[in-house]
């Protein structure tokens, strides 16, 4: 049985952005939430480090450094109409979050307490900045709270543990999305005058990565099989401290406190590559000189893996070898990294107060996704035509802000900025458009063949098999370092995978609480979007940001200072692109 509902505004999606989206629209319109893991849940909750605001509260800082740092971060792909109102209304954004309840730490005058981050600076001395903003190193968990419960007070409506898998397009326009109810297995129809995607990252193409188990890109999926575009979809982050083997993240707050890389020899090898910033310089260049050393020989016993060192004892000579006066004891550092500490003691039983730490790159965050304008409203083509009712905010658009690669703390940035211009627009838009009539009764079809193929399929390939094949694949062939025959080798790694999951059934037959089946459906989403990262790859013969060829080492402004834009039509993926927006900051040589 189909059930239907009708909302003038929903969000699909109840992370930061969501939840951001949703508080905003909510004021002026019937709104839903519709997320497939309960809300508090969400990737933002592990967010550890901070969220970058000029605030200026510590040393000086101006908003229009913060975009600088951001395009330059960013390799020069960032549109820089959005960065700099996304830099802009940071401020005002923490402040907002700060009168909504989130417990920020404080200095001891009381005001909103900020640390350094990678590629953070004073852009006259060139030195880092203290720009984050943070609650310990749990900020995302607070801003999921503090959003969740304003969204409860303004009588959001929430349909948790409910899974998105299409989108009702016709026309250019969308009228709403088809979910599956989890603890039923039944399909719900959404109609709505305005939509907001908001679903985060997709992370887990990958084996190494920080991201969550739910981070499969189900709509980024979805959006392409409704013959619509993804953009910069080959700019993925690694990010450089990874608990080694689990892809845990060790948040980049550990180095903002004064943390080094250390390579076998004990030598604070990024000193010798960056010597302004250090370890301090973007992820991914850390990333990519980790695996030079490793390459080297440099890794810890000849493995591929380096140390990240916190042992307070080495902070404070790092300190005096840096010229900075400052000195931390290990009490400190608890009360300012508890969590990642704790981690490091669960998970591989090392103490970071007394031993320095293995870790490695682990994929992290899309950089790429669904392409919006600055207005949030996901766009149909490169030239900038937009789809009617369709809105995207936070990791899983790309308006883009980041460009090739994102500095640390400008996520909880983007998803609270861009959050609340989304569910300000999309209230605005609900407000004067009307509900477009829907065919009720084949509204579920598309999303009820992807189902039915998978409950009823007689095919002996296991999905999870699929998945480890998939996953071991893109470490090797679309990790940090890329070449044109590993991403050729990958697209057909990729292709006959697709082939085999066509002979993938669902074990478990049933109805309700089937994850074997969902499980299933999103790794047909992680097969998509795998194939159109590794083609997307293939196309960039250049190094930019978080894209590093081996067989292109060097940015290539005169071809590729451009977006990338895919889609795939008729099974056949199709690549075009869109200009990059450049106001002030022109393309320069990425120093730190
Ligand atoms: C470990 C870790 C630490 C991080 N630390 C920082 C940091 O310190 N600072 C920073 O700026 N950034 C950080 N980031 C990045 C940042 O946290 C994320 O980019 C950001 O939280 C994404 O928020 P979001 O609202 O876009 O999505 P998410 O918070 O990931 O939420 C996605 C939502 O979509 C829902 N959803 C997904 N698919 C479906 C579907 N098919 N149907 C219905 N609902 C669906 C989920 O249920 C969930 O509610 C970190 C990321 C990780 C992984």
């Amino acid at each position: 049985m189909v059930h239907h509902h009708q909302f003038d505004a929903l969000v699909v999606g109840g992370g930061g952005a969501g939840l951001m989206a949703a508080l905003h629209a909510s004021k002026r319109v019937k709104t839903a939430v519709i997320s497939k893991l309960y809300p508090t849940r969400s990737h933002t909750g592990t967010a550890q480090g901070g969220i970058g605001a000029a605030l200026g509260n510590m040393e000086p800082d101006k908003w229009e450094w913060h975009a600088y740092d951001t395009v330059k971060g960013g390799d020069f792909l960032s549109d820089q109409d959005a960065v700099d109102i996304m830099c802009k209304e940071a401020i005002d954004a923490v402040i907002d979050l700060e009168h909504l309840g989130l417990p920020f730490d404080r200095t001891p005058d009381g005001k909103i307490s900020q640390r350094r981050f990678g590629g953070h600076t004073n852009n006259e001395t060139k030195k880092p900045v203290m720009r984050a903003c943070h609650a310990a190193d749990r900020t995302g968990h607070m801003i999921l709270q503090t959003l969740y419960q304003n969204c409860i007070k303004n009588k959001v409506t929430f349909f948790d543990e409910f899974q998105v898998i299409d989108l009702l397009i016709d026309d250019g326009k969308c009228n709403g999305v088809v979910a599956v109810c989890l603890a039923t297995g039944e399909l719900h129809v959404f109609h709505s005058k305005g939509t907001l995607l908001a679903t985060g990252g997709f992370g887990k193409m990958w084996k190494v990565t920080s991201n969550a188990h739910s981070l499969t890109g189900d709509l980024p999926a979805a959006i392409l099989r409704r013959q619509l575009p993804l953009e910069d979809m080959e700019f993925f982050q690694f990010h450089p401290t990874g608990v080694y083997k689990l892809g845990i993240l060790l948040s980049e707050a550990a180095r903002g406190e004064g943390a080094v890389f250390i390579n076998d020899k004990g030598e604070r090898f990024m000193a010798r590559y960056m010597p302004t910033m250090k370890d301090l310089a973007p992820r991914d260049i850390c990333s990519r000189y980790i695996y030079k050393e490793v390459r080297e020989g440099r890794g810890i016993g000849g493995k591929d893996y380096v140390y990240l060192d916190f042992r307070p004892d080495q902070i404070n000579k790092y300190f005096e070898e840096d010229g900075n006066t400052k000195r931390i004891t290990a009490e400190y550092l608890e009360t300012r990294l508890p969590d990642i500490i704790e981690f490091s003691r669960v998970y591989q039983g090392v103490d970071p107060i007394t031993q320095p730490v293995p870790i490695q790159p682990t994929a992290h965050y899309a950089m790429g996704g669904i392409p919006t304008n600055v207005d949030t409203e996901v766009l149909a083509d490169a030239s900038g035509k937009t789809i009617e009712g369709l809105y995207a905010a936070g990791e899983v658009a790309c308006v883009s802000v980041h460009g090739a690669n994102r500095l640390g703390t400008n996520s909880l940035v983007d998803l609270v900025v861009f959050g609340k211009i989304g569910g300000i627009k999309m209230a605005d838009y609900c407000e004067r458009a009307s509900f477009r009539a829907i065919k009720k009764e084949t509204a579920a079809d598309f999303a009820q063949s992807q189902i039915d193929v998978l409950r009823n399929g007689k095919g002996g390939e296991d999905a999870a098999k699929i998945r480890k094949s998939l996953q071991v694949m893109m470490d090797d062939n679309v990790g940090v370092y890329r070449t044109g025959p590993g991403l050729e080798a990958a697209i057909t790694h990729i292709r006959e995978l697709q082939a085999r999951y066509k002979n993938v059934a669902a074990k478990d037959k049933g109805m309700l609480w089937n994850t074997d089946l969902m499980e299933a459906w999103e790794l047909g989403a992680l097969l998509d979007l795998a194939e159109v990262t590794a083609v997307s790859a293939l196309a960039r013969q250049e190094s930019r940001g978080g894209h590093f060829r081996e067989d292109f080492p060097t940015r290539n402004d005169a071809d590729f200072l451009k977006h990338t834009f895919v889609t795939v039509k008729n099974g056949k993926i199709e690549l075009s692109s869109k200009p990059v927006t450049i106001t002030r900051y022109k393309p320069e040589e990425r120093k730190y």
